[in-house]
């Protein structure tokens, strides 16, 4: 299907962009990559009248380490936070994540801004962004706002973004602790979305208790969320295979699962328990 006719405008800054939202509300829409409102307009499942394209703004698109903290453009590509040698050191669950979505054309022109945004429920990089305990900071008309990831993903494409509101940032505080991550999913087969992924980040001790850990598990439900439970029973241990699988048989616990053609609801709640095993082994081993 072809679009329904829209305006086009190119601001020349973040500011500009935010006037125009403002100025024209739920008419207007932000593009980005252009990989997922494109065919959502091209569907009609959206037709704004004006898109406004952020695409062209160059001060937002970088990965730089910043007074503890790792911070990331939102108009960063996923090719570019895959082959980032700062993300692949000190965030590999989020290279992981940037290098299994779509293929090397979504990973060229899809962004980091772009997938939050849009809230996907199968897409790749909440469950890192959860586990990371990221803050997105936003630029709206009163200023910027700072979002814990924890209050970001609200349910299936919806977002604590206000309407006039633009995702400018991702920041992920570093850690001096030894520290490993990792994101595995089972993808499906088609479009590479995720039918269950999980990013794990571990803090272990010199004697290889788990001293903290974050469990992020996507494609599972209508938003990316916490395993919690799972996180509490390793807070403290120091995991051997048997804890550690006891430990993962509650990562989904209290999850309505979604159901669809490509999975049931309950073998997405098992693909949970077992890939939060093997992404908190990994992340383990990528710590030591
Ligand atoms: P756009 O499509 O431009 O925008 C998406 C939405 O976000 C729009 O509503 C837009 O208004 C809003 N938006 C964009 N940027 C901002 C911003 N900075 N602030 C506020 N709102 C903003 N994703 C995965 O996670 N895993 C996959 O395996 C995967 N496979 C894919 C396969 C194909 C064939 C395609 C086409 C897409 C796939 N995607 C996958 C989605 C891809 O990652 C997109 O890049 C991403 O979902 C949207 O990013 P974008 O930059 O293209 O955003």
């Amino acid at each position: 299907m072809i679009a329904q006719k829209f305006d086009y405008i190119v601001p020349a800054s973040l500011g500009d962009a935010v006037n125009l939202l403002q100025k024209h509300g739920h008419r207007a829409k932000i593009l980005a990559g252009g990989n997922s409102l494109i065919p959502m307009m091209k569907l009609r499942l959206a037709a704004p009248e004006l898109l406004i394209d952020i695409g062209r703004i160059p001060e937002l698109s970088y990965v730089k380490e910043e007074s503890g903290k790792i911070r990331i453009g939102a108009l960063t590509t996923h090719h570019l936070i895959q082959t980032s040698d700062l993300i692949q050191r000190r965030l590999p669950a989020l290279a992981d994540a940037a290098g299994l979505i779509g293929d090397i054309q979504v990973r060229n022109k899809g962004t980091i801004g772009g997938s939050i945004a849009h809230a996907d429920p199968a897409a790749d990089y909440p469950a890192s962004i959860l586990a990371f305990d990221a803050t997105i900071v936003t630029l709206g008309p009163t200023g910027e706002r700072l979002i814990p990831a924890s209050k970001f993903f609200l349910d299936m494409m919806t977002t604590a973004l206000e309407p006039n509101e633009i995702v400018r940032e991702i920041q992920i505080a570093t850690k001096s602790a030894k520290v490993g991550s990792a994101y595995l999913k089972m993808a499906q087969k088609a479009s590479g979305f995720a039918i269950c992924g999980v990013a794990a980040v571990v803090e272990l001790d010199s004697s290889g208790v788990l001293t903290n850990l974050g469990i992020g598990i996507t494609g599972v439900a209508s938003r990316a969320f916490r395993a919690s439970k799972t996180e509490a029973a390793l807070r403290g241990q120091k995991p051997s295979a048997d804890i550690l699988k006891a430990a993962c048989e509650k990562a989904s616990d209290g999850i309505i699962a979604l159901e669809d053609i490509h999975a049931s609801g309950d073998y997405r709640l098992d693909l949970a328990r077992i890939y939060a095993r093997r992404a908190i082994q990994a992340a383990i081993e990528r710590a030591g």
